[in-house]
């Protein structure tokens, strides 16, 4: 793929795309877990070619359906899960003033509990558990030995304290409690990662909690309306596009970054171009059925 990224930096078309389909429009970008120096490559250049607005802004400009709050080529950038390591790049994160929204498991934060799906020993792939109900799946980890709301011997998530250090400049919000696919729970276990995971970190960390980001980018109306009903405003999917002054607040489109070292594939991603390329490739499988 490296050849390929480097031929799409260099063919100008990174470049169209920011200057005439990102420079009206809002771009939401994912990270997840990088390193100290990924994240001096990315922000140094995010920082020098994009306007980084926090998601804040975004949310407050969408309210009010107002254009002038919004600057040209306006980025968001958003981490989710809360990684340990996330921690790591508070310096750069200032550095680069990036004003990024960090998405938080409530059950896992602060805790020597597990991610699942950076633990599955069940010889399963995850792309193939996340297809289970939300009981089958948990069942299928058990037997392998892992539970979600087991302490372990080392630590994936950010602490307390880190949170705490963070705070002044990473706005926290929610990503569920033990991270499950949403749709593949019952309703119960739904509203309760949705309803509950805000209601921890307001309690537990002092957060004001009104932006979630849906687990693997999964929901469906339910999800949606389990979202008013816990008094959320908005929430991030990873359905590939672009956002707007009239975008639907609780379905907004991002980008992957795919968490790349590799600063080509960063500017053919973060330009869209990437996105628009996967969204022909499925429209045209789509037809041929
Ligand atoms: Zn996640």
């Amino acid at each position: 793929m490296k050849p390929l990224f480097k031929l799409l930096r260099y063919s100008g078309l990174p470049w169209v795309f920011r200057e005439w389909i990102q420079r009206n429009k809002v771009t939401i970008l994912m990270f997840h877990d990088i390193s100290k120096e990924v994240a001096h490559q990315s922000f140094k250049y995010l920082s020098r070619n994009y306007n980084l607005i926090s998601l804040q802004e975004y949310q407050k400009a969408l309210t009010g359906r107002n254009t002038n709050l919004l600057p040209k080529k306006s980025m968001v950038i958003t981490f989710d899960d809360g990684h340990k390591q996330n921690y790591e790049i508070l310096s750069v994160l200032q550095e680069f003033e990036v004003p990024a929204t960090i998405f938080l498991c409530s059950g896992i934060v602060d805790s020597y509990r597990h991610y699942w799906f950076k633990s599955n020993k069940t010889g399963i792939a995850t792309d193939q558990l996340k297809q289970l109900s939300n009981q089958e799946r948990l069942k299928v980890l058990a037997s392998a030995g892992f539970r979600q709301d087991q302490a372990y011997q080392d630590r994936q998530a950010l602490t307390s304290q880190e949170i705490k250090e963070m705070k002044p400049f990473v706005d926290f919000q929610a990503h569920t409690v033990f991270h499950p696919i949403l749709p593949q729970c019952d309703d119960e276990e739904s509203w309760f990662e949705i309803a509950e995971c805000k209601g921890q970190l307001e309690e537990n960390f002092q957060l004001q909690i009104n932006a979630f980001a849906y687990p693997n980018g999964d929901y469906g109306t339910r999800e949606v309306s389990y979202l008013k009903n816990a008094g959320y405003e908005l929430a991030v999917t990873v359905d590939l596009g672009l956002n707007t002054i009239k975008s639907n607040p609780y379905r907004l489109k991002r980008l992957s970054s795919n968490d790349t070292a590799d600063i080509n594939e960063l500017i053919v991603k973060s330009s869209g171009l990437w996105a628009m390329i996967i969204n022909l490739l499925k429209k045209r499988g789509n037809n041929k059925i």
